[in-house]
């Protein structure tokens, strides 16, 4: 096992890594930027190292800073939590290079899974199911029309470097394709240096459905179910649970089975998520993430198993928890991402909080790293905290977490609060009728969609 790890990140993510740090007695390091020298991560960790200034690219991103806070501390493994390195293989690399474990997938699989063309190619080989469209990148109209011809409208541009929904356009008819094509293209240049598309089918109400896996890198892995984060706001996930409303257990272990063989044959290291849209009772697999994912508690409330601490025992070439017939799912769970916006225009709203009081009682957990008084920075990302319900039901799990959203108090800031207060009364929520369209149809029309 690991003597010391030095955790990559910040916020809620960094204090849940240190958490199981400290379950599995590993000493821990801290980096920060002094925009965060009063973290709450900084704050419970061994020791810690600043890296830089506020700006992510500076401090949180800085490869050189981050490697003489290991030298300095004397870590021999960095966990990089979500965003941030967690899917540079490049940095994965670089860690290796210095005799330091990357907790976390090899190299060559983040690089695979980063490339979604390559990534969609990978899938297809190993028989997961795919959403129809071009074989590869597409690069000029006519070649666009060809596929669309073929697919049917409405299709969808995305960028092969694609990540947090940008770079993406929908096309409805030829006519539209072209400025598609260039948006697309030049939205995906500016956000990851690489202006590379492909298209696809554009799903109309379908739903998100993600299968966890965990892998040994030797050839043995294990699914643990799916997450259903359907209720999104510009691709961005806002509420998820599990298990999916839309699944029963024969359609869950079919899935769940292809993804954990697929996993197997790639000899698949650590925890990954593999998503796809679900319509009219298929999946079509979208993309990879290679890394632990902000709604990793999810699966962590309905199977008992805690991701980060396999994670890292796997990093260390420990064996998986247990076998896939013991994977078992008790009963549900919901996660809402609390964040510092306004409820109704999403602006951010970072600042002082004045007022903290975090529900608690049974089923109820926060994930966050936040405090009375505490000052959210604008420099990263607006999460206050993420509030996690289990129920044996989800009507036991809804019911809940209406309580517990009555019950939690944050003042000073505005935050989503209201939101939530809201969707857990709305009918269509209550009733697990909903697909990935339906939140921003409800935004928009101050009600629910017809
Ligand atoms: P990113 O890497 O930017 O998160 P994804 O491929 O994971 O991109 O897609 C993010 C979200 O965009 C999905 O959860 C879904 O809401 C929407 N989306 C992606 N592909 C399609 C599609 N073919 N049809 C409809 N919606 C899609």
């Amino acid at each position: 096992m690991f003597d010391k790890i030095l955790i990559a990140n910040r916020g809620e993510i960094a204090l849940r890594v240190l958490r199981a740090c400290k379950e599995l007695g590993i000493s821990t390091v801290a980096v920060h930027s002094t925009a965060d020298a009063d973290a709450m991560h900084v704050r419970l960790a061994d020791e810690s190292v600043c890296i830089g200034p506020p700006a992510s690219r500076d401090s949180y991103l800085n490869i050189p800073a981050l490697l003489a806070a290991c030298e300095i501390t004397g870590a021999d493994a960095v966990h990089p939590g979500y965003g941030f390195l967690s899917e540079n293989a490049r940095f994965a690399e670089i860690l290796a290079e210095h005799h330091l474990h990357f907790i976390g997938p090899k190299a060559e699989h983040i690089r695979l899974m980063g490339d979604k063309i390559e990534a969609k190619r990978t899938a297809k080989r190993l028989g997961i199911p795919v959403v129809p469209g071009s074989d590869g990148g597409v690069s000029n109209p006519d070649e666009a029309a060809a596929i669309a011809r073929d697919i049917g409208f409405p299709v969808l541009i995305k960028a092969a470097a694609g990540g947090g929904g940008r770079g993406m356009k929908v096309a409805r008819s030829e006519a539209d394709l072209a400025l598609a094509l260039s948006t697309a293209g030049a939205e995906a240049k500016a956000a990851f240096g690489d202006a590379a598309v492909y298209m696809e089918k554009y799903l109309e109400r379908p739903r998100h459905i993600e299968i966890q896996v965990l892998g040994d890198g030797r050839g043995g892995a294990i699914h643990l179910g799916e997450r259903d984060c359907s209720l999104q706001r510009r691709h961005q996930k806002v509420w998820e649970e599990g298990p999916s409303p839309a699944l029963d257990a024969a359609s869950r272990a079919r899935i769940g089975g292809i993804v954990a063989k697929a996993m197997r044959e790639m000899q698949y290291l650590g925890v990954g998520t593999v998503e796809f849209l679900y319509e009219d009772g298929e999946f079509y697999f979208i993309e990879m993430n290679t890394r632990i994912q902000v709604e990793h508690p999810v699966t962590e409330m309905i199977t008992g198993i805690d991701l980060v601490l396999e994670q890292i025992r796997v990093a260390a070439g420990h064996d998986l928890p247990c076998a896939q017939e013991d994977v078992a799912i008790h009963g549900h769970a919901i996660e809402c991402r609390v964040n510092a916006e306004n409820p109704v225009t999403f602006r951010p709203s970072p600042g002082r909080i004045a007022q903290y009081h975090s529900p608690g009682g049974m089923g109820v957990r926060i994930d966050s790293a936040v405090y009375q008084g505490y000052f959210i920075p604008p420099y990263y990302d607006s999460l206050v905290g993420k509030l996690i319900v289990h129920g044996k039901t989800r009507s036991e799990c809804l019911m809940r977490l209406r309580r517990a959203l009555d019950e939690m108090v944050v003042e000073g800031i505005e935050t989503t609060l209201p939101l939530f207060r809201a969707l857990v009364r709305e009918s269509a929520i209550i009733d697990g009728d909903y697909h990935i369209h339906w939140l921003e149809q409800y935004l928009d029309h101050g009600a629910p969609p017809p």
